[in-house]
């Protein structure tokens, strides 16, 4: 199946990871993946039920808005952002 690509400033062809889901086991909130978004396609939240209600994560806001930099993940101490290619459909 074909994935989309796209090509560097220079003219080589890379293929975007883009953001797939985020481990909640995981991820300690810590929010560097939120700030160093560029796209704005993460956000903050309590995603947790009422014993740990203080407990705020990273959650995916507006996936549609992300171009599959995986700048999130490089900066994730704790590796807990999933990533995957966009396979395209004709
Ligand atoms: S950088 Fe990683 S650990 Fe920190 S909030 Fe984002 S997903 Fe969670
Ligand atoms: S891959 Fe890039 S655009 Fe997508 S959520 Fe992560 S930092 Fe934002």
């Amino acid at each position: 199946m074909p994935l989309y690509q796209g090509l560097n400033y220079g003219g080589s062809e890379w293929t975007p990871q883009f953001i797939k889901d985020i481990d909640q086991e995981t991820c300690i909130g810590c929010g560097r993946c939120v700030k160093v978004c560029s796209q704005g396609t993460l956000g903050f939240g309590n995603l947790n039920d009422d014993e740990d209600a203080d407990r705020m994560q990273s959650k995916i806001d507006n996936k549609n808005n992300c171009i599959g930099c995986m700048a999130c993940g490089k900066t994730c101490v704790k590796k807990a952002i999933r990533f995957e290619a966009k396979v395209i459909k004709y």
